[in-house]
């Protein structure tokens, strides 16, 4: 049989065809023009799909985590307090990234894994606090909860702080409009919805980010990281000018073009509602099977993966079984529940076929451990989304 598993992790993704061809083509150089065209019209496209028109993007080789990173690193100045709204895993690292930059860092954490925090908690919080910058996790994928971005962000802003949002499995897939909603950064990074092979950290600084940057007191302590080093870069491009201050990962960028195109092309309120029928599709299906999941609630369960957990009488060696049927799914992450569940990505160029496909080799996975369940009970709870469509 020919070796085509469909990786359904919360990424990296599947990735379209045109995007991979990109990725293949003859590297150029990074200040041929046709190279410099192509990374102005990305960082054009990037305002489009951050909806944040007046947004400056960056566009840097690292990871999600870099991109984390960045954000801190330019916004935080020593002795500033810090608020991270926490849902999971990548609510804690942000909190380490801010403390390495010399925030002092409180915590608005979700009483238990699967939960968010009390909006009035953080109310209380912003109210007392004094902070200067706010994070929160559009989607903690260790979790697989949604943090309700447009009200922290109001309420952010209310207390005038920076609102900063990790994107990372949230951007290109879940609602986020960064200007209308008030987010000062958002930030993600390309293997996620965004549908570009693992290898770019990508940010969008609203005017309020950029001017708290412009006017630091302290410089920005990491070399790479500095904005003072990429803005001009970014800068560059958008006018059609060479330039050079770390050489640019060129076929990441042309890929990353592309892709943007494919977004656009869908349209962003066509691609948020496909992500939201294909989550449907998924839970639904979870549920029939007789899984519970990780959120507590359906109202704070992220549309770009699924957190089911597995059933009594089964473990992790569902998932190889699950493979051996022709689909890659994720173990737990978050670490006081690594065991009791398991992730289904769905995001980027995800179909209602892939959809079916995943549940039908997820119906045999189960079927191999052991599980007593009537086959088809999930293909027809998803089948049953798509075609009340
Ligand atoms: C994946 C992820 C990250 C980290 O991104 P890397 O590319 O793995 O460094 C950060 N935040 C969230 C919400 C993520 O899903």
């Amino acid at each position: 049989m020919k070796d085509r598993s469909l990786l359904m992790i919360p990424g990296p993704i599947e990735f379209a065809p045109e995007v991979l061809r990109a990725m293949g083509m003859a590297t150029t150089s990074h200040v041929a023009p046709n190279f410099i065209e192509v990374f102005a019209t990305a960082l054009d496209r990037l305002r489009e799909v951050f909806l944040a028109p007046n947004g400056q993007p960056f566009v840097v080789a690292g990871s999600g985590t870099l991109a984390m990173d960045m954000a801190a690193a330019n916004l935080v100045e020593p002795g500033d307090k810090a608020l991270v709204v926490n849902t999971g895993v990548f609510g804690d690292r942000f909190g380490e990234i801010l403390e390495r930059y010399g925030a002092q860092v409180t915590h608005a954490r979700a009483p238990r894994p699967g939960s968010v925090p009390e909006p009035g908690d953080v109310e209380a919080m912003l109210e007392d606090g004094h902070f200067r910058v706010m994070t929160v996790t559009q989607v903690d994928t260790s979790t697989g909860v949604a943090a309700d971005v447009k009200g922290l962000a109001a309420m952010g802003r209310e207390h005038d702080v920076l609102v900063v949002v990790d994107g990372v499995c949230s951007v290109a897939g879940e609602e986020l409009r960064q200007d209308a909603w008030g987010v000062d950064l958002a930030l993600t990074a390309s293997q996620k919805a965004i549908g570009v092979p693992p290898g770019l950290a990508l940010l969008v600084a609203g005017p309020r980010a950029m001017e708290a940057f412009h006017s630091r007191s302290a410089p920005v302590v990491n070399y790479y990281a500095d904005w003072s080093q990429w803005l001009p870069i970014m800068e560059a491009y958008e006018a059609r000018e060479p330039s050079y201050f770390g050489t640019p990962p060129v076929n990441l960028i042309w890929a990353l073009n592309t892709s943007l195109g494919l977004i656009l092309g869908e349209g962003l309120e066509a691609r948020f509602e496909r992500h939201r029928q294909v989550s449907r599709a998924v839970k639904a299906a979870v549920a029939a099977l007789g899984m519970t999941q990780v959120p507590v609630s359906g109202k704070i369960a992220a549309n770009t993966l699924t957190a089911p957990r597995f059933p009594d009488g089964v473990d992790g060696s569902l998932l190889a079984h699950v493979k051996r049927a022709g689909v890659i799914l994720a173990g737990g992450l978050h670490p006081e529940i690594k065991a009791e569940y398991f992730r289904i990505g769905h995001m980027g160029v995800v179909s209602g076929a892939d959809v079916l496909a995943t549940v039908g080799a997820l119906e045999q996975g189960l079927a191999g451990v052991g599980y007593e369940f009537q086959p088809g009970a999930g293909l027809t709870a998803a089948q049953e989304v798509f075609c009340e469509a």
